[in-house]
């Protein structure tokens, strides 16, 4: 660990908020006290720089330019650092966590995304380990490699894939989880790093990123007795190029007529459309039920096991590099980093 950088990006969220002693209500505090609430800090043989958001943000309020400044910070300082920890407020972690996985083309260093459920200057707070670990783990390597080189979120003992994850709980320190990818590691006594189901990236990969959004996109989450006012008004939503569909199981949806003709009626426009699961494991299949298989037939992508948070981002992704209908379909179904089997 001597001789290792690692950037620590906060970007707001609980982990860096305080009560305010009038309203009760969480507030970012100054993050510059850090090493006054963890002094542990001190301790790391690794040197450990701050890159400081002046603006903290609760995650509520990310989005791509979030994301982008985000990015740019990592290009800018790529070189100089072997890992990154980005302190980030839970509720959006898995949305923020996505993007950067399809925005930092060529990653071979570890991006790991961590925050806390109760904030660090409290005494049961869950964020000192969370950051402690997610440290340990930027800096970690094996015979001179990273071992954890993709974009991961750590939390409560587990690293995910960041792509793979999704917010599960707003209470228990335990808030993400990833339904369809195994744990990249597990942080007991040792930290055991699952090496297989990590990223086998290319040391020598020159980092390129991905800056261009467009958030013309869309989700539909179906419900029983959808009405079709309802639906055909979501149609027409000005600008809309994308949409994810949340679907019922392996992928179903009503197969009323006035359902179906909307669809393909917006397909034929060109709007892109894909199946996500509203379950939180498994995924689409669309040929496993006729209701599924007429969505097949109309032209409807099927998102397999891919996350909502996963989907929506990377068709924003997909969308800003201005292709054509076919091949974003091609591209959503290929995995960029391992975000779907
Ligand atoms: N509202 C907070 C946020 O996402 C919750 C958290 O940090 O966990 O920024």
């Amino acid at each position: 660990m001597i001789g290792t950088k690692v950037l620590l990006i906060y970007t707001g969220g609980t982990i860096g908020m305080i009560k305010d002693s009038e309203t009760r209500v969480l507030k970012p505090f100054d993050f510059q006290q850090i090493t006054t609430e963890v002094p542990e800090l001190n301790k790391f043989e690794c040197e450990i720089d701050t890159f400081l958001f002046e603006a903290p943000l609760d995650s509520s309020n990310m989005n791509p330019n979030v994301w982008t400044r985000i990015a740019e910070i990592i290009e800018d300082k790529y070189a100089d650092y072997d890992g990154f920890v980005i302190l980030h407020g839970s509720d959006t972690m898995a949305f923020t966590a996505s993007a950067l996985s399809f925005m930092l083309h060529g990653l071979n260093k570890p991006v790991i995304l961590t925050g806390s459920q109760l904030p660090i200057g409290t005494i049961r707070t869950d964020g000192k380990e969370n950051l402690i670990t997610a440290i340990e783990i930027a800096a970690a390597k094996k015979a001179n490699k990273p071992l954890a080189p993709e974009v991961a979120i750590y939390f409560e003992y587990n690293l995910y894939r960041g792509n793979r994850t999704t917010k599960v709980n707003s209470e228990d320190f335990e808030a993400f989880n990833s339904f369809n990818y195994p744990l990249l590691a597990e942080a007991g006594i040792k930290i055991k790093y699952n090496t297989r189901n990590i990223l086998d990236v290319d040391t020598e990969s020159k980092l390129s990123v991905y800056k261009k959004f467009d958030r013309n996109v869309a989700s539909l989450k179906l419900f029983p007795g959808i009405t079709k006012e309802f639906v055909s008004h979501f149609m027409k939503t000005p600008g809309l190029k994308a949409m994810v569909l949340e679907t019922f199981g392996s992928g179903n949806a009503t197969s009323e007529d006035w359902f179906l003709s909307l669809l393909k009626k917006a397909i034929d426009k060109g709007i892109v459309i894909v199946n996500v699961t509203q379950c939180k494991g498994g995924g689409v299949d669309q040929s496993k039920y006729e209701s599924g298989n007429s969505l097949e037939a109309i032209g409807v992508i099927s998102g397999g096991d891919i996350t909502f948070e996963a989907a929506i981002t990377k068709l924003m992704l997909l969308l800003g590099g201005k292709t054509s209908a076919e091949k974003i379909k091609t591209k959503f179904l290929s995995p960029f980093c391992g975000e779907i089997s």
